[in-house]
């Protein structure tokens, strides 16, 4: 598996380009920011967009979703609790931002669910909490999550903000993050990846 991270935004949210190393089939994980960076990633390592994978519609992880998949025709998915938040343009108003709206998804995705990517494969967890459709993306061959903004290297996601809840964002990272095992790389909505078990061991929140 490869995995690209861009740092982009007003936020520097991780973009990540996620692909099948021998079908360069590939992933956007969070379309977040500067579609010219992202897109001039993806033509220097050879990669074929095939699945725009948006973990929650915070402006800063969207900021580049239409552009994106404008460009490749890659279809959207997102979880059917988030398309409130991806049309209200992800509260960008809110941050003094503007972005290109986002079309409307073109797969909405559940709890459970499993995304084929060439030799890869993505299982949906729900982790409300950040917002109320938040999801992590699992790679269980290659002991990945990417988590958005649920879970991140010595901290966790805000919860001050709409559909934010403490006590549902602490179950959520409990139930759905710290059952992986320790090994498990967690790529971050921002920051620097992590692993399970340092923050089962170390993260002052859990
Ligand atoms: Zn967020
Ligand atoms: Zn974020």
């Amino acid at each position: 598996m490869i995995v690209r991270t861009l740092v982009v935004g007003p936020a520097l949210t991780n973009c990540y380009l996620v692909a099948d190393e021998h079908t360069r089939q590939a992933a956007v994980i969070d379309p977040s920011w500067s579609a010219d960076v992202i897109l001039a990633e993806v033509r220097s390592a050879n990669l074929t967009i095939e699945l725009i994978l948006i973990t929650h519609g915070h402006f800063d992880h969207i900021g580049a979703a239409a552009e994106v998949h404008e460009a490749t025709g890659a279809p959207i998915v997102v979880h059917a609790r988030e398309v409130d938040l991806l049309q209200a343009d992800g509260g960008a108003a809110r941050f003094g931002f503007k972005i290109r709206s986002v079309p409307p998804p073109d797969r909405l995705v559940q709890h459970g669910e499993v995304i084929a990517l060439g030799a890869l494969s993505f299982e949906v967890r729900e982790v409300p909490g950040h917002t109320v459709g938040h999801v992590a993306y699992i790679e269980h061959q290659e002991r990945a999550a990417f988590v958005g903004d649920v879970l991140f290297a010595g901290g966790i996601g805000r919860t001050n903000l709409p559909g934010g809840s403490y006590e549902t964002l602490i179950a959520s990272i409990t139930e759905q993050l710290l059952t992986l095992p320790d090994e498990f790389v967690v790529y971050s909505g921002h920051g620097p990846p992590t692993t399970i078990g340092a923050e089962r061991a170390t993260n002052p929140f859990l």
